[in-house]
């Protein structure tokens, strides 16, 4: 699944150049994760690079975008060729 930012981001700015996909902008709030273009960082790196840069622990899996692991692979395939 796509991961999702709770209000509890201090719009600190580090997590947007981690994302491989391009995935992460400014929104009217907070920063926001856009689903079509997250892939929980699979096919890039181990582990989601947004989550292991937040300083303040607020982005998580959005039960909202439930995705396998096939499919976010599938997702990056698309993205990449
Ligand atoms: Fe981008 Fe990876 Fe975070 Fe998804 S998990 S928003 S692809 S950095
Ligand atoms: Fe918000 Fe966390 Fe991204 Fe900083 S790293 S902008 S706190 S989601």
């Amino acid at each position: 699944m796509s991961l999702v930012i709770y209000d509890e981001c201090i719009n600190c700015d580090v997590c947007e150049p981690e994302c491989p996909n391009g995935a992460i902008s400014q929104g009217e709030d907070i920063y926001v994760i856009d689903p079509a273009l997250c892939t929980e960082c699979i096919g890039h790196h181990d582990t989601p690079q947004c989550v292991e840069v937040c300083p303040v622990e607020c982005i998580e899996k959005d039960p909202k975008h439930p995705e396998d692991h096939e499919t976010l692979y599938q997702k990056y395939l698309r993205l990449t060729q």
